[in-house]
């Protein structure tokens, strides 16, 4: 897939999926801003990124910030002059039971996951010009429950109703909004939320009985962002190994 040129920027990218994201994107010719919670992150995975032809930029932000997305867009703008690609990858997913869960709880997960994509994206699309493409991580846990995400899995069904409706009003702009919405992938993420049990227990589920790789989810991301996606706009695509089919 070529997207040669383009300029793309994907949050929560020093690791798991958005590292995976970076990397395909980088593959496929983009210039990439890397952007994460820590500066030092973000310097190293761009430094994994880089590569012949290939300028990237490590951009700390906490997408819940107005300030930082504000800064994390204009820096891109000063340095290449473009935005084509926006990823809105940063999540969390803390395991709580609905009972101990504290309106801190909630409102941490809504704020990273739902207004971290909206104030991303608001920012983004006011530099964004036709042809550019919006992707949002999205999840399984938007269409099926999991037990201990009740927080999050409402914050990813608003994902994918933020995708449908952002992508009606940026029609007229000729602004693709997708979402991709991941099975489990293993990433530090998943990892450090699952038990060796849970793990074992999810495989056996899974139809393709393995989980995902980052870049499992970064080739649907990068056939999102490519022009080969032209007349697809408020999807979402499930990217699980056909966990969701039963
Ligand atoms: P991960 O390994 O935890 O990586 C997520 C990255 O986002 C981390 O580097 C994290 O930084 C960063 N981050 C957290 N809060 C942020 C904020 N406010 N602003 C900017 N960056 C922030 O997670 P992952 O598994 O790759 O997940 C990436 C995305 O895929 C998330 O949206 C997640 O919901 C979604 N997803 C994952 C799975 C899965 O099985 N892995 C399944 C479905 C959907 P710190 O490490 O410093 O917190």
């Amino acid at each position: 897939m070529q997207l040669k040129n383009k300029v793309a920027i994907v949050t929560g990218a020093k690791q798991g999926i958005g590292l995976g994201i970076a990397l395909a994107l980088a593959k496929a010719g983009c210039h990439v801003v890397v952007s994460d919670l820590d500066q030092t992150g973000c310097d190293k995975a761009a430094t994994k990124i880089k590569k012949p032809g290939i300028k990237t930029l490590a951009v700390a932000c906490d997408v819940a910030k107005k300030s930082e997305v504000d800064n994390l867009i204009s820096k891109t703008l000063k340095e290449f002059g473009r935005l084509d690609i926006l990823v809105n990858n940063a999540g969390i997913f803390p395991f709580v039971p609905f009972a101990d869960m504290t309106e801190a709880d909630w409102d941490k997960v809504q704020e990273v996951n739902l207004k971290g994509a909206f104030l991303c994206a608001q920012a983004a699309v006011k530099k964004m010009k036709a042809g550019s493409k919006i992707v949002n991580i999205s999840s399984i846990a938007s269409l099926v429950g999991f037990e201990g995400l009740v927080h999050y899995c409402a914050s990813k069904g608003g994902v994918n109703g933020f995708t449908r409706a952002l992508a009606l009003e940026l029609a007229a702009k000729k602004i693709n909004v997708n979402a991709v919405a991941p099975g489990a992938i293993e990433t530090p993420g998943a990892t450090t939320a699952m038990t060796k049990e849970m793990r074992q227990g999810t495989i056996a589920a899974i139809p393709w009985k393995r989980m995902g790789t980052p870049d499992d989810i970064a080739q649907a991301v990068v056939f999102l962002a490519s022009n080969q996606a032209d007349y697809i706009t408020g999807q979402v695509l499930v990217v699980d190994g056909g966990w969701t089919l039963r």
